[in-house]
């Protein structure tokens, strides 16, 4: 059979696609032939455009996924819109940094519903839908905090190990329905969630020195995964993490 990376005729939900790493995956299937849906707080209008110049369709659906309020309504709209949704990307995620002896219970709450939370009960919304059409991609965005403690982010360590566990447990309820669950394990890219660790010019070195590849990863290292974990090439990958990360747990 003929390897397909081709998402011509599928659709997809990216949350937090209107800067970052979710930005450049809802490019990436929109330049592998996806529409996709966006879902977020603030208005994607330059991922909109990338997604028009690519050809295809792109809708915007304002959500605050803080809580899991919205989550039945985003399935909803998305497949209102697009007929479907074939491809979901868990990607929206905060980061709270704060030394571990006064870390707080609402630093604690807010990463943890907003990035493990949601991110299981949109899969959860979205799943259903998939499992009634016999198929559909969830991919989650982990980090390399899904198998490493970090520093001043216990509450983002906690989530994103988290998001490997859901990620197998999601993995294996729904192989039988045709429905693949993986994640992106990204390293060190460069966006907002890492601008304090990039200004820290202390920190900065130290992160450069232990990556392999020497550069902080682009948002656009992380298309290619996402589009070869949401094409078919990919199905008969599920409960699996990938890596994206320049080579640092090679280390
Ligand atoms: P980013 O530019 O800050 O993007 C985060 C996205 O999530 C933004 O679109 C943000 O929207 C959205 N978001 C946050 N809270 C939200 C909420 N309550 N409701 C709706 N949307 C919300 O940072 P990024 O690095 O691209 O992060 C994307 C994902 O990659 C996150 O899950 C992050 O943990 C993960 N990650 C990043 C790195 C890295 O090195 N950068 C490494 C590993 C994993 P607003 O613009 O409105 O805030």
């Amino acid at each position: 059979m003929a390897i397909s990376f081709s998402l011509a005729g599928k659709t997809a939900l990216v949350t937090g696609a209107n800067t970052g790493i979710g930005q450049a995956i809802a490019v990436g299937l929109a330049q592998a032939g996806a529409d996709v849906a966006l879902a977020g707080r603030s208005h994607p209008a330059e991922t909109l455009d990338l997604i028009a110049q690519a050809g295809c369709k792109a809708v915007n659906i304002t959500a605050d996924l803080a809580s899991t309020a919205p989550v039945t309504r985003v399935v909803d709209e998305a497949v209102a819109a697009l007929g479907r949704i074939d491809i979901l990307v868990n990607n929206a995620g905060i980061i709270r940094r704060d030394d571990l002896l006064q870390f707080s219970e609402a630093d604690w709450d807010a990463v943890i519903d907003t990035n493990l939370k949601t991110l299981f009960f949109l899969s959860q919304a979205a799943a259903r839908g998939m499992v009634a059409q016999g198929s559909g991609k969830i991919i989650n965005i982990a980090s390399l905090l899904t198998f490493q403690g970090g520093i001043r982010v216990p509450s983002y360590a906690a989530a994103k190990s988290g998001v490997g566990g859901v990620t197998k447990a999601m993995a294996n309820e729904l192989a039988p329905h045709g429905v693949q669950v993986n994640a992106i394990a990204p390293g060190y890219i460069a966006t907002n969630n890492t601008a304090a660790l990039q200004a820290d010019e202390t920190r900065n070195r130290q992160i450069l020195e232990r990556i392999p590849a020497g550069r902080w990863g682009d948002p656009s290292d992380i298309a290619g995964a996402a589009v070869f974990l949401a094409s078919p090439a990919s199905n008969y990958v599920t409960g699996h993490v990938l890596a994206v990360d320049g080579g640092w747990l090679a280390r």
